[in-house]
């Protein structure tokens, strides 16, 4: 027998231990703290801390579709609608049943290339998973060569996916042993959540070669811990959401003042034409410690599009913040469609000299990664067209793109879909690729229902299509799932 993956380990555990899991998330809350320090003792340096992160609340895929779903609704109301957010706290849903795709016995997704392994975005439902592999073996009956690259499914767990976020599920191997104990070990505070900060350079991130103009670029590396659950034997969870921002400008050389004063001039543009739709006092001083506090103020311009956070050390007017006391400055667009996701992040921290009142400015820019709308519950998967010769999977270039094929990729995913339970929703394609299907496939072709009622045009679908299913039955996910894992061969 050869030996498991890691990945696999992770994967059996969702999949088999999840339900008991839940179980013990229902017991009355004065119980489930202590069984926190079996995984991680205080020796360790993390007394008390862990606590203070959420546990993880497991849900069937379609329950957690269904509370973001409601969240989105409410935009009629951007303050109503924060408040709500905060208070369902959807950070902590965690999808059953889900699988990690690259995770999966290789003789299965052999023909499978994934876009990155950056970002680990790779979950979906077993149903869903069986699919395109049944799919693609169909294919190559018809066209040996061809092979298909998967890019984002749903990240780890489930869960909205926001701009500039990685999600990451840390799971210890033993207890108090393991990537979940070690980053709990390293977190502190950080207004009022548990955080990691670290550093890198650009040099380490090769993935991202082209956001950087030196090897030396600093990046910040923050990592919130989001999540957590203990397995049955004792071993720590983590459910963690990692942003990376870039310093601007060059090391050593101030930013100069002109762009300083133009973020002040957007932060007075936002705060008086925005609305303020959250305002936290949190508390940033340790137990036993004078309390000291921070005001975190939320401003949405829905009109101009655009999001402001401030961090202060008193709390600033509704309509016209000042600069004193102010230490740090969140600017970025805001998208009604995905709330909660903050695209293009720059962050200003401000840093002063002792009885200086003008403070020094530094830059961050988020590192982007991109945010969806759907990809929350395991049904939509993004897939590169089939390329002549397989290239350039992921790139915009029309000029590769097989048509014949890709139609035929089309096809043969909506009758597996429907014998795998699992029947097609929507296939989203760019405007300029459904061009290039009208000119260039039969008459027929456009007349049939697989056309008519299930390709749409969505922009952002000029480099992949994004396939949809309708939500699979819990049989045809117990099912396919018994055929992934080789239990009753295929
Ligand atoms: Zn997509």
């Amino acid at each position: 027998m050869s030996p498991r993956p890691a990945q696999l380990l992770t994967l059996y555990f969702l999949l088999c231990a999840a339900p008991a899991l839940h179980a013990q998330v229902t017991l009355p809350a004065s119980v489930t703290p202590a069984s926190m320090p079996a995984a991680v003792t205080p020796e360790q340096g993390t007394t008390g801390l862990l606590q203070t992160v959420p546990r993880l609340v497991w849900r069937r895929p379609d329950e957690v579709e269904g509370a973001f779903a409601r969240i989105k609704a409410l935009d009629g109301d951007l303050r109503f609608q924060a408040a709500e957010h905060d208070r369902a706290r959807l950070d902590r849903l965690v999808c059953r049943g889900l699988v990690d795709f690259r995770a999966l016995p290789a003789e299965k997704t052999a023909e499978f290339a994934f876009r990155d392994h950056v970002r680990g975005r790779s979950w979906m439902r077993p149903a869903v998973a069986l699919t395109l592999i049944r799919a693609l073996a169909e294919l190559r009956k018809e066209i040996p060569t061809a092979t298909m690259t998967i890019g984002d499914a749903t990240q780890p767990g489930c869960g909205q996916v926001r701009h500039s976020v990685l999600v990451r599920w840390l799971e210890d191997t033993a207890p108090g042993v393991g990537p979940a104990t070690a980053m709990a070990n390293k977190a502190a505070p950080l207004l009022g959540v548990l955080a990691v900060v670290a550093w890198q350079a650009a040099r380490d991130l090769p993935e991202y070669a082209a956001y950087f103009t030196s090897p030396d670029t600093p990046v910040r590396v923050e990592t919130q811990l989001v999540g957590q659950d203990v397995t049955d034997d004792g071993r720590l969870i983590l459910r963690t959401a990692t942003r990376r921002f870039r310093r601007l400008g060059d090391l050593g050389v101030p930013v100069p003042e002109s762009e300083t004063k133009a973020m002040w001039r957007d932060v007075k543009a936002i705060a008086r034409d925005g609305e303020l739709v959250r305002v936290r006092k949190i508390r940033v001083s340790a137990r036993g410690e004078q309390a000291s506090f921070r005001w975190l103020q939320h401003w949405i311009d829905p009109d101009d599009g655009r999001q402001l956070v401030l961090i202060s050390r008193q709390r600033q007017a509704k309509r016209k913040p000042r600069v004193g006391g102010v230490e740090e400055v969140r600017i970025g667009l805001w998208q009604e469609r995905k709330p909660d996701s903050f695209p293009k992040e720059v962050r200003w921290y401000a840093t002063r000299d002792k009885g200086g009142r003008k403070p020094h400015w530094e830059a961050f820019m988020a590192l982007r990664e991109a945010g969806h709308e759907s990809h929350n519950s395991g049904r939509d998967v993004d897939v590169s067209y089939v390329t002549m010769g397989n290239t350039r999977h992921f790139a915009v270039d029309l000029k590769v793109l097989d048509v014949a094929a890709t139609w035929r990729w089309f096809q043969i995913l909506e009758r597996v879909g429907r014998d795998t339970g699992v029947p097609l929703d929507k296939l989203m394609l760019e405007a300029k690729v459904a061009r290039q299907f009208r000119l260039r496939l039969p008459p027929e072709a456009l007349q049939t229902s697989l056309w008519r009622n299930h390709v749409g045009i969505v922009p952002g679908h000029d480099a992949h299509h994004h396939v949809r299913t309708k939500t699979p039955s819990a049989e045809a996910d117990a099912k396919a799932l018994e055929v992934l894992m080789g239990m009753r061969g295929r």
